[in-house]
């Protein structure tokens, strides 16, 4: 079962909304493991809203229309969708009442406008609106059939929950073809996408022409690459061994070339998958920042019950404070000695297991002979004093961005290389 989305309305044309209801349409339906191959956009035009709806109709097997709906003169969707299926519109007696009533109930009298809304293709089964004024409509066409939602998105989701999810799943069951899509995120860091690509080239080779199997990149900014795996399977759990065995090929194959870049994944982020490992170890955490400037404690303290094992940070940003709080030595404060001895310094300061430190040159000057985006992190996890040299590349928000991140990873590894 394939289904289209087409968003009506000429403000989404003209980028003053954002489509947010054929996203959140999208990951329904995915969710749902229902196919959608397009998504269109149209304006609040008769003949181009019966061109786009006749495209979606020959292609796939269900339609879902939001948006155009309304009482004004450009909400036309109800015209368009009975002209596609060549019968009249009736007005239907129990919406004039209904949306009459709906007007009584706030004091204001219908306007004529409104009766419109209760124009019904021949044909069609009215979605009763429980939120609004325009009902929705279920139109069928043939063995296929087109959805009308209202573009106000409340509205629009109540009723794709109510009366379209259960029509879709019951047409799929009708043809024996219900399937079900689970899908995994796997976060990275540390990876450029070529090289993460390169990496799984041969996982994409060995899927080529395989439906039942995606894996694809998504660029995440500062927070590395997410390599989503999709399985759909002919139930669930039949889809979650596909996925789980495709999930240790894709693992292996990265770890092989990348080594151990996966820090998490789903909805798990940097800062939340080194609370656990803290959690899972009973350690408590202390961090000196210099060019991150508390980013990373932030960061830190996103983290729900971050109390339990975040004991708090120094930002020793002057060069004095590095001395006279964290009994750093003389000597570049840009170096492997310096960072190494502002994490021992944090960790006795604030009575903490493990503390992380970070100093670098965010620019846009160079420092102490060392160029923009030498960031070094240093590590005092209560035996060992360690630190490690960065080179990030940026303007200076990105390379403090990067530095805060880089650093998480740092410990991250730590704890696991430890942990194991
Ligand atoms: P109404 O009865 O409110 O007129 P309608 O069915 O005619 O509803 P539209 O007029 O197309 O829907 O849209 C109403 C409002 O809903 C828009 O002004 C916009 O704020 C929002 N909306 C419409 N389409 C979308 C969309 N695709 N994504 C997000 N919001 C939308
Ligand atoms: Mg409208």
């Amino acid at each position: 079962m394939r289904v289209e989305i087409v968003a009506v309305g000429t403000e989404l044309l003209l980028g003053q909304i954002a489509d947010t209801n054929s996203q959140w349409l999208g990951e329904q339906l995915a969710a749902h493991g229902i196919s959608s191959h397009y998504h269109q956009h149209v304006g609040d035009n008769h003949d181009r809203i019966v061109l786009v709806l006749r495209t979606a109709l020959a292609r796939s097997d269900a339609v879902i229309v939001c948006g155009g709906l309304g009482p004004t003169q450009d909400d036309i969707t109800r015209e368009a969708i009975a002209e596609v299926m060549n019968v009249p519109l009736e007005r239907d007696e129990s919406q004039i009442e209904r949306i009459g009533a709906f007007f009584r109930a706030r004091g204001r009298t219908m306007p004529p406008n409104n009766l419109r809304q209760a124009d019904v293709p021949r044909g069609a089964t009215v979605i009763l609106q429980a939120r609004g004024t325009a009902p929705g409509l279920i139109c069928p066409l043939g063995t296929k059939v087109a959805y009308l939602l209202p573009g106000v998105p409340y509205e629009m989701s109540d009723m794709f929950e109510r009366a379209v999810l259960p029509d879709l799943l019951a047409r799929e069951r009708a043809t024996g073809r219900r399937a079900t899509i689970v899908s995994r995120v796997l976060r990275t860091w540390g990876a450029s996408e070529s090289a993460l690509a390169d990496s799984v080239a041969t996982r994409f080779s060995a899927l080529e022409g395989d439906d039942r199997l995606t894996i694809a990149f998504l660029a995440s900014g500062i927070e590395g690459i997410k390599v989503r795996i999709t399985a759909r399977g002919d139930d669930e759990a039949h889809a979650r061994d596909l996925l789980g065995a495709e999930e240790g090929r894709v693992r292996a194959a990265i770890a092989e070339r990348l080594g151990d870049i996966v820090f998490g994944v789903d909805a798990q982020t940097m800062e939340t998958v080194v609370a656990d490992r803290l959690v899972a170890r009973g350690l408590s955490l202390a961090v000196a920042e210099s060019l991150t400037g508390g980013l990373i404690a932030s960061r830190l303290v996103n983290v729900p019950g971050a109390s339990a094992w975040f004991r708090g940070g120094v930002v020793s940003y002057a060069t004095a404070v590095k001395h006279d709080v964290l009994d750093v030595p003389e000597g570049p404060v840009v170096s492997e000695p310096a960072a190494r001895a502002m994490a021992s310094g944090v960790r006795r300061l604030l009575g903490a297991d493990v503390a992380l430190a970070v100093t670098g040159v965010a620019g846009p000057e160079e420092q102490d002979g060392q160029p923009v985006g030498t960031v070094v992190v240093g590590l005092d996890d209560g035996h060992d004093v360690t630190a490690r040299t960065l080179q990030l590349a940026g303007d200076r928000p990105r390379i403090r961005a990067y530095a805060a991140i880089s650093a998480l990873d740092v410990l991250r590894r730590a704890l696991d290389r430890s942990g194991a």
